[in-house]
């Protein structure tokens, strides 16, 4: 158990589609923290660093190409085992094999345009937290529902 900070973008598939009300809902709805949120346009040397492991793939500057289609929203959230909890709730890669009920199992068709990313381990979460936001643009509010969201001994670490 422990208190994780992980990023989320909202891809131009989401945010083309009119899906970041929704998307950021169910976050919120789940026990979330917003800790960070903002809009911004990609760039290829960005890419290529968020996206290195991806760099020897055939579709890599197709892949590139859809994430700067339009400007993206990075979020940064905040809870008890978050990074998990929102791969949980992202789904699989492939919009076609995700699972009814993750956000890419219920708005996406496609293993390209699969309307978000999200940090994939807590170490990866870090570094992706780094990328896109500098650190005045994260906050450590504290929410007044933390009773209501957790048992004693989960929200004393949070
Ligand atoms: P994930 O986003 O689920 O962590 P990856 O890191 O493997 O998956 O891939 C990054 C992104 O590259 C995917 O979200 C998707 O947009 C794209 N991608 C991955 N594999 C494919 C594929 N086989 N065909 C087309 N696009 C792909």
């Amino acid at each position: 158990m422990s208190l994780e900070k992980t990023l989320v973008i909202l891809k131009p598939s989401a945010v083309q589609r009119g899906l970041a009300g929704e998307i950021t809902h169910r976050f919120e709805r789940k026990g979330l923290r917003l800790a960070g949120i903002k809009m911004m346009q990609l760039t290829d040397d960005l890419l290529n660093e968020h996206y290195a492991h991806l760099k020897d793939r055939p579709f890599f500057q197709r892949v590139k190409d859809s994430m700067m289609a339009c400007p993206v929203i990075v979020c940064c959230y905040e809870g008890v085992d978050a990074v998990q909890i929102v791969r949980s709730m992202t789904g699989a890669t492939n919009g076609r094999v995700a699972v009814p009920g993750t956000i890419r199992g219920d708005f996406a068709v496609s293993s390209q345009e699969n309307i978000i990313h999200t940090s994939d381990s807590p170490k990866t979460a870090l570094d992706e937290i780094a990328r896109f936001f500098k650190p005045e643009e994260i906050f450590d509010y504290k929410l007044a529902t933390l009773p209501f969201t957790y048992y004693t001994e989960e929200y004393q670490i949070v």
